[in-house]
């Protein structure tokens, strides 16, 4: 009996691990406050890996009768570095990485060298790391509930705020629940009912790693998720709500050279520095100890080597236009390759798809945007814009109060898609 009884206990001990592994997480049960409810809403969709042109150049079908209706970009410029958590986080800051602190998807704080990797959950799921405030996080703050299917910082105490209902980030889990679960929340009642909704697909950017853009996989991936798009569109205008979709990507896709690699390492000693190493793309080098290791003799030993394929710059120099600079995050010496160049490790070849580039070298780094709904016009393009601008405009359909003066984007490079 004794038996039994311990066996109960461990299963159901593990069925509830389980259960809070894999079901929405309840943050906040408070109503929306009265002044909300008439509020308009806002589902941010991202497809990492979406590049500018993968809509037409595979057939997107659902996506393209998004655009006639609604308004789309030439592209969307990407900020640096061009990968997944810099710019997630941007979009729904309307911060530069080095202004919200998520500097690369690898890097270290160096006071006590702890380092951040998109791969630990316990660094992902702490606000500590978080600059910024996240559209949840002022949503939340002003009576407004929110729900997330995934997105960068989502998971996080930013400000001691997480979304009302959110998931934890499981790569696995069917488009069809993710999609069901954000039509699910709208159903809900007024008093209850999220007005800023996030979706997250992650497959365009897998198979573009590991195959490359120009692959039967990438455009497979790209109509699946079309076929999921065009459902949700479908059903939110059934809603009867005044939703606005908003579709944009993270980031593009390169073509790399991945048969020829960089390798850092032989290029100079570097054996004085810690190295964080994100994406094939970004190195950030820390000096270990400062005063035994030259700095500007290590830049002038690895630009010696560069042959073109790569810079190398003390953060402080960086290129204005990369807007890479005054966070101690990015260390002593950032390193990062030209596309189609990538760097690679002997004994491992890197992918024939990747990003992190500089988005103004590569434009094949360039992601997409796509808005359709009662607050966007219809029959817009616009010209490529950079994702920090993103942010205003939801601020602004959401009738949400921010304090422009602390973020980088502005209103102006979305106002002409914008009812008035
Ligand atoms: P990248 O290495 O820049 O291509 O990053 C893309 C990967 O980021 C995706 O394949 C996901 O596995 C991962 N990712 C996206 N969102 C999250 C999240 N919220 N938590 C952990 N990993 C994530
Ligand atoms: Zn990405
Ligand atoms: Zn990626």
């Amino acid at each position: 009996m004794k038996k039994v009884l311990v066996l109960f206990v461990a299963l159901s001990g593990i069925t509830f691990l389980w259960a809070q592994k894999k079901d929405v997480i309840i943050t906040n049960v408070r109503p929306n406050a009265p002044e909300t409810l008439d509020k308009p809403y806002v589902v941010l969709v991202s497809i990492d890996g979406f590049r500018f042109d993968y809509a037409e150049k595979y057939g997107a079908k659902n996506i393209a009768e998004i655009a006639r209706q609604g308004v789309y970009a030439e592209s969307l410029i990407p900020s640096f570095p061009s990968s997944t958590f810099p710019n997630h986080y941007t979009i729904v800051t309307g911060m530069y990485p080095s202004s919200h602190g998520l500097v690369s998807n690898t890097f270290y704080e160096p006071v006590g060298m702890e380092k951040y990797r998109i791969g630990d959950r316990d660094g992902v799921e702490d606000g500590k790391w978080y600059g910024g405030t996240p559209v949840w996080v002022h949503a939340e703050r002003q009576g407004m509930r929110s729900a997330s299917y995934f997105w960068v910082g989502s998971e996080a105490d930013v400000d001691s705020v997480r979304p009302s209902q959110y998931y934890r980030y499981k790569a696995s889990t069917p488009y069809k629940d993710r999609v069901a679960q954000a039509l699910k929340w709208l159903k809900e009642p007024p008093e209850t009912r999220p007005h800023f909704i996030t979706l997250y697909f992650e497959s365009v950017d897998s198979k573009g790693h590991a195959n490359g853009p120009e692959s039967v996989e990438v455009k497979k991936a790209v109509l699946e998720v079309d076929k999921w798009i065009g459902k949700l569109w479908e059903k939110l205008q059934k809603t009867g709500l005044p939703v606005n979709l908003i579709l944009v990507s993270d980031h593009g896709m390169q073509l790399t050279k991945n048969d020829q690699p960089i390798f850092l390492d032989g290029m100079a000693d570097l054996s004085g520095y810690e190295i964080a190493r994100s994406s094939g793309v970004i190195n950030l080098l820390y000096a270990k100890n400062k005063d035994s290791v030259k700095i500007e003799e290590t830049i002038a030993e690895l630009r010696a080597k560069a042959e073109g394929k790569y810079e190398v710059f003390r953060p402080s120099e960086m290129p204005a236009h990369l807007h890479y600079s005054d966070n101690d995050r990015l260390g002593d010496i950032v390193v990062y390759s030209l596309a189609p160049y990538v760097f690679g490790n002997p004994g491992w070849r890197p992918s024939p798809g990747a990003h992190g580039f500089d988005p103004y070298q590569a434009k094949d780094v360039h992601g997409i945007f796509y808005a359709v709904g009662p607050h966007f016009k219809s029959g817009v393009k616009l010209f490529s814009f950079e994702n920090i601008h993103i942010f205003p405009a939801i601020m602004e359909i959401l009738q949400l109060q921010y304090d422009p003066e602390r973020i980088d984007g502005d209103s102006a490079p979305l106002s002409p898609a914008i009812q008035p």
